[in-house]
């Protein structure tokens, strides 16, 4: 890459930096502005060729060392090119007039037309009716109309409450999925929009290809699932007929109760049980013999710029060994802030010498970076790093674990943000003040 002739530099598109000095090499590189024993870029390079405002945009950009150059695709995360994206950039090309004609596409009508046709219970043709026109009470909806409230999804904690992440991609919600043997879309529930997930469903509901006793399942379960939502999203229930709103809530039980019973269906690194009210609880599991768990768990503060952390070490009987807390302050973003307490949990965690660790972090783009680093391009710098320390740990594994499963490593990794605990410290066992948590996350690791 040539630094005066390619375009490499980020300053809304892609450019050359500006030239500060008149004469300048036409042959020099980009690689020549990084210093080859560090890794890092070059400070008295950076000063003597450019402006101090394209310093700034060349110190935001991370080298990556030991790999060739590479293409990233910088419309969405990963770096990875998705049809999405492109589709996104294509559209912002065109005028709004054009954007407003996909919008109001005739497709949607016709799905819309397709609901009053299915044989079912007028409320869930209302139902259906309302996901189709974006109608329902979800968080991103009530926000976008001026109602303040947390965005996340109230069941997992994880994505942003939407209409299609209630119904279709939420972890709880494509279980039921999953245990309702109705068969996905090729591109699977989670790829699709909440059209082409009720396209989906609507236009295979008469499948005939599809086995005989699928099919008569499907009316049943789709139905209850539909029913639950009602129940959800806050409709009165006494606008339904009394015998209707006793199945419904007999059978909502038996589909918590199914989800139990056949625990292959579910990841096996969850322990799940389901209390008598039928809600489906998610608790801390224990590593396998011979290996330590390490919680991970990360804050960050927008105001102060400051990125919290916090390691838990817990061994195969679940007993906590150790923990750790520390602040990271000059903190831009959230992604870097996991990264580097994540950093720091796993040198920690060769400093300590402990042998066979699994780091469980509830951040999912890490860990994809980290197990699958050429679907995370925009990651590269991230992953081999991380993959560089974990390089020395004998054995590793790097997993997604659910908020309900972390809440202790939360917790004191919150106290930094929140509280401004700012000392960092490394102690034996658990803090006294989080006993009850660490407790309770212990004693249900040992239900199942
Ligand atoms: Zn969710």
């Amino acid at each position: 890459m040539f630094v005066w002739t390619e375009p490499w530099i980020e300053d809304n598109g892609m450019r050359a930096p500006w030239r500060k000095n008149t004469i300048f090499d036409v042959c020099l590189r980009v690689k020549d502005l990084i210093d080859p024993s560090t890794g890092l870029w070059d400070l008295d390079a950076l000063e003597e060729h450019f402006f101090p405002q394209d310093i700034n945009r060349i110190q935001s950009i991370k080298p990556v060392r030991d790999h060739k150059d590479y293409h990233v695709w910088k419309h969405n995360k990963s770096g990875e090119y998705s049809v999405k994206s492109g589709y996104w950039l294509a559209s912002l090309s065109i005028n709004s007039q054009a954007l407003k004609d996909v919008e109001a596409q005739p497709s949607l009508n016709g799905l819309k037309a397709e609901v009053w046709s299915i044989q079912t219970a007028p409320k869930i043709k209302i139902f259906l009716w309302k996901v189709l026109s974006g109608a329902l009470p979800v968080a991103n909806l009530l926000r976008r109309r001026g109602i303040e409230g947390d965005e996340l999804c109230r069941v997992c904690g994880e994505a942003e409450e939407t209409i299609n992440h209630i119904l279709f991609t939420c972890t709880y919600a494509r279980q039921i999925w999953a245990l309702s043997d109705y068969p996905s879309p090729n591109s699977g529930f989670q790829n699709g929009s909440v059209f082409s997930n009720v396209y989906h469903l609507l236009t295979n509901r008469n499948n005939l290809r599809w086995p005989a006793d699928t099919k008569s399942k499907i009316h049943e379960e789709v139905d209850d699932w539909f029913q639950a939502q009602i129940k959800d999203s806050g409709e009165n229930l006494e606008t339904l007929s009394p015998s209707l709103n006793k199945t419904t809530t007999e059978d909502g039980e038996l589909l918590v109760k199914d989800s139990g019973e056949n625990p292959e269906t579910l990841s096996p690194s969850l322990n799940q049980t389901t209390t008598e009210d039928g809600e489906l609880l998610v608790s801390w599991s224990r590593p396998q013999e011979s290996w330590v768990k390490c919680n991970v768990g990360c804050s960050w503060s927008k105001g102060k710029l400051i990125a919290g952390g916090a390691w838990i070490v817990r061994n195969d009987e679940g007993i906590v060994l150790m923990h750790s807390r520390r602040a990271f302050s000059n903190t831009r973003d959230k992604d870097e802030g996991v990264f580097r307490v994540l950093e720091w949990a796993m040198e920690s965690m060769l400093s300590h010498r402990f042998i066979n660790v699994i780091f469980a972090i509830q951040d999912k783009t890490l860990v994809g970076a980290v197990n699958r680093p050429k679907a995370w391009p925009s990651f590269r710098f991230q992953s081999m790093e991380l993959r560089r320390i974990l390089g020395r740990i004998s054995g590793w594994c790097l997993e997604h674990e659910l908020e309900q499963a972390n809440r202790g490593a939360g917790l004191i990794a919150q106290s930094i943000t929140r509280d401004l605990r700012m000392q960092s410290y490394v102690a034996v066992s658990y803090p006294q003040w989080l006993s009850l948590v660490f407790e309770e996350e212990t004693s249900l690791s040992f239900v199942i």
